[in-house]
């Protein structure tokens, strides 16, 4: 939900002359893609909602990034950082995995085969997203019905949506959805390894998190405050765009709308 409501926000500040998208559909896209990109880091844990998304290929794929991440925490760790037993919370939880994967992203939505690529990848953002988005409902659905789902909303978004973003600003939705993951994340007891591989003293691999007080629990009270403000944010923000009525005037969504 939270990269739900940070890419509506951001899909209407960014400015027409950067690439940024001029329509309502385009907007929707984005946000839709950023919302899917902010379960990204959580593909390197199986038990994650995320890794239900499209059944036993998301499982498969998740067993196969949490062990690529172990395997690289072990080879690049320093002298004062534990084995690690685990991947989950390592390579997928730092700043460089929110901008490769944007960079990534906005590689496939601009080259040559584009049109494939941006469908493609609506689709599996969006899958994630239904997942992130509707977990209730999504829990009870079979994958299937969830993957068939994603797809008609691609399809659909294809259809219609005029495509008004330059492939770096849809790429752009990526690293912004992965990123409000990590904010998350980072605000929690056990915090993150936002800039590992680096060397912090003789460990690489530290988490880092804001001061222990502020520091929340990741399945706590906490985080139903902060669910209902994003899902506040988001309302509002989908009123706004769709509306075209108040804060956003002269945004580059609604500029396109004016007579
Ligand atoms: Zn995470």
């Amino acid at each position: 939900m939270s990269g739900a409501a940070v890419g509506l926000v951001v899909a209407q500040a960014l400015p027409a002359e950067w690439g940024g998208v001029t329509t309502i559909p385009d907007a929707l896209m984005y946000a839709g893609i950023a919302a899917g990109a902010a379960l990204l880091p959580d593909l390197d844990s199986p038990q994650a909602t995320v890794s239900r998304s499209f059944g036993p290929l998301s499982k498969g794929l998740s067993h196969m990034v949490e062990n690529s991440c172990q395997t690289f925490v072990n080879l690049t760790r320093g002298s004062k950082d534990s084995y690690c037993r685990n991947g989950h919370r390592t390579a997928t939880h730092t700043l460089w995995f929110a901008l490769l994967t944007g960079a990534a992203a906005a590689f496939l939505m601009s080259s040559s085969f584009e049109r494939g690529a941006a469908v493609g990848l609506l689709f599996f953002f969006l899958g994630l997203a239904i997942r992130g988005l509707l977990p209730e409902w999504s829990k009870k659905a079979d994958w299937l019905v969830v993957t068939g789902v994603s797809a008609l909303v691609a399809w659909a978004a294809w259809e219609w949506a005029p495509n008004s973003g330059s492939g770096l600003v849809m790429g752009s939705a990526v690293t912004v959805g992965v990123l409000t993951h990590l904010a998350g994340d980072f605000i929690t007891k056990r915090g993150i390894p936002l800039l590992a591989p680096l060397p912090l003293g003789r460990q690489r691999w530290r988490n880092l998190g804001v001061p222990r007080p502020l520091r929340i629990a990741a399945a706590g009270p906490m985080d139903k405050v902060l669910l209902s403000a994003f899902t506040i944010v988001t309302l509002v923000q989908l009123y706004v765009v769709v509306t075209g009525t108040t804060i956003a005037l002269d945004s580059p969504v609604l500029a396109s709308f004016a007579p």
